[in-house]
């Protein structure tokens, strides 16, 4: 039997609330408000992440990071549909330039997992892809910018591009000279860990670009064995690994559960990154955490962690020339 391509893979995903529930042998009613948050941003969650989860259990970390909720309908004071001011920075389709040396490409608004949280649930993809036109442009702009020294395909999820397209894609900017790295922001690895194929690590290792991968990982169980092997494929090939994580409330906003995490990214070849606190987009309210609860963690977190393996707990604000670190307080003299 041939093993199956990755997008063979993908196509198994759960799509359907009451296949993934029956699957998790949750014997719940499914509530309207599920029905409706998942008309709103449908549910998608590949078969290998939902494996991960624990059977019966309705507050699985995993499962409460997917699983479309009436909370999602509630409208919450200063939640907004792009809290991170995304669109006012758009400079062309699918163009970011909000820091300082690197340009940000919405590559594509597919993703192989809905994380319920998604800052990008709300973001018109439709008219924000990167299209063969407007990957001209794109270059166009890289070339009359020359300060521009790092490329970060994002989305969406870059790796849900095929090998063939982002191999056309690595040509051109390797061609451009003032281009030092490349990045890729993307959870593929860790929810489809067959997406990391020997094409894909072979244009990595081609790549003259000083390559960053940043997954996004938030759970310490999502680091299966099979994703640790994918990883180590990558790492391989020479790209740097690092993970950005979201702090969720009910999922990973324990210190114990932040310190696995650490601890088995590390285990795994992966550098922690950010620790992203939420950005307030609508129907995430009920993840926020309040402020003085993130103190604690952080000074929690600081007192047990390596100080290598701490991440940076970061906000994105609009208007700010770089994501925006949540300072520490120093005890008072
Ligand atoms: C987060 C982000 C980046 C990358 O920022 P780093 O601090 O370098 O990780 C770049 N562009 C945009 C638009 C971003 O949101
Ligand atoms: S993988 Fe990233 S972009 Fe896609 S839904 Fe999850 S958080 Fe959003």
């Amino acid at each position: 039997m041939q093993t199956p391509t990755w997008q063979q893979v993908l196509a198994q995903s759960f799509t359907n609330l009451s296949s993934l529930l029956e699957y998790l042998q949750i014997d719940a009613p499914i509530l309207t408000g599920s029905i409706q948050a998942s008309r709103q941003f449908t549910l998608r969650v590949p078969r290998e992440f939902a494996a991960l989860m624990h059977k019966g259990d309705l507050n699985d970390p995993l499962l409460r990071q997917v699983l479309p909720t009436h909370n999602e309908l509630l409208t919450a004071a200063g939640f907004i549909s792009d809290p991170v001011g995304d669109r006012q920075a758009e400079l062309s389709p699918g163009l970011l330039h909000k820091y300082h040396g690197r340009v940000l490409l919405i590559t594509t608004g597919a993703c192989a997992v809905h994380c319920r949280y998604c800052f990008r649930r709300h973001y018109p993809y439709a008219g924000s892809t990167a299209t063969a036109s407007q990957w001209q442009g794109i270059l166009d702009y890289l070339h009359a910018n020359p300060s521009i020294e790092e490329v970060i395909l994002s989305g969406g999820d870059p790796l849900m591009i095929s090998d063939k397209k982002l191999g056309e894609w690595l040509q051109q900017l390797q061609q451009l000279p003032q281009l030092k790295r490349l990045r890729l922001h993307t959870r593929l690895p860790v929810v489809l860990p067959q997406r990391i194929t020997r094409e894909l690590t072979g244009l990595f290792q081609t790549c003259r670009l000083n390559t960053v991968m940043v997954i996004h990982a938030n759970h310490p169980t999502e680091l299966s064995p099979s994703v640790a092997e994918a990883l180590h494929k990558v790492a391989a090939a020479g790209v740097n690994l690092l993970n950005q994580s979201v702090l969720l409330k009910g999922v990973n906003d324990q210190c114990d559960t932040l310190v696995a995490l650490s601890e088995r990214l590390f285990e795994i070849g992966v550098m922690p990154y950010y620790l992203h606190l939420l950005d307030r987009v609508a129907g995430a309210a009920h993840f926020d955490l309040k402020e003085s609860a993130i103190q604690n963690l952080q000074q929690q977190l600081v007192a047990k962690l390596p100080g290598y393996l701490m991440p940076r707990m970061v906000r994105e604000i609009a208007d700010e020339p770089s994501k925006t670190p949540f300072q520490l307080k120093f005890r008072s003299p």
